[in-house]
């Protein structure tokens, strides 16, 4: 049965104090037993995180990984460092790693293989810019997006993949997806992972919708039958927002 999922990305944002106040305000909240919520705070504090979430149920997201084990690769993290300071869980390919760091989809193959490879578990963002919509090209588009990376990977790497349909052009601007555009492109996305594996894949991958989701249009977003939550920026750095968005998406 797939999960109901909110996570955060908290991109580039919050110091160390930030980072720490906010996680401790997260943990106050009696969060609904059927949405498992997840945070992506930036590399230096993912170990805070992790300690100060021990006995909590919020479970911690690298934003990145690089795509070798160790080595002489400066300034990058490995999916072997992250799993050695208790992180199972990374983004792969959010749009923007693909815009501002050049992560063309053979990058991101190889990052969820080695991410995989150390049995992390990983959000596969994808999703299509303005000008693709806008030329009706978005379901070819998306199509090639997962051809080229998670639909390479085998029936068995499905339980440790969650992907997030993410259109560009709604990322940080304010402009959401109607739930009706989300629907159709997460349907979409269920059919064509069906007809590459069957449908034990389809039916058990939790697909996020992400891109300007606020308090006051996640449920109906999230009441869509192919959307099994979101993956959200901006309002996730609002504890109280954050909370209001995973209440939206549980049916208790
Ligand atoms: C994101 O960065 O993944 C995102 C969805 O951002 P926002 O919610 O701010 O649009």
């Amino acid at each position: 049965m797939r999960k109901k999922i909110v996570a955060g990305n908290w991109k580039m944002n919050n110091n160390f104090n930030q980072t720490k106040d906010l996680v401790t305000e997260l943990k106050e909240f009696n969060f609904p037993k059927d949405v498992s919520v997840m945070i992506s705070p930036a590399y230096p504090f993912l170990k805070t995180s992790v300690d100060l979430l021990q006995d909590s149920s919020i479970k911690v997201v690298s934003q990145n990984i690089h795509q070798k084990n160790n080595g002489a690769y400066t300034g990058e993290v490995s999916s072997e460092m992250l799993k050695s300071i208790g992180v199972n869980n990374t983004l792969i390919g959010h749009s923007e790693r693909r815009a501002y760091f050049n992560e063309t989809d053979d990058v991101l193959l190889e990052k969820i293989e080695f991410a995989l490879n150390n049995n992390l578990n990983i959000i596969f963002c994808f999703g299509e810019e303005l000008s693709d919509r806008k030329s009706n090209n978005h379901f070819k588009l998306v199509k090639t997006q997962l051809d080229n990376t998670v639909l390479k990977m085998n029936k068995e790497s499905w339980k440790n993949i969650i992907l997030a349909y993410e259109p560009v052009w709604a990322i940080g601007t304010g402009e959401t997806a109607t739930p009706e555009q989300a629907q159709e492109m997460h349907e979409f996305v269920r059919n064509y992972i069906c007809e590459c594996y069957d449908n034990s894949v389809s039916d058990n991958v939790s697909i996020l919708y992400g891109g300007s989701v606020k308090p006051s249009n996640a449920s109906e977003i999230f009441n869509k039958n192919d959307v099994d939550g979101g993956l959200i920026g901006g309002a996730s750095l609002s504890a109280k927002d954050f909370n209001l968005i995973i209440e939206a998406n549980s049916s208790l």
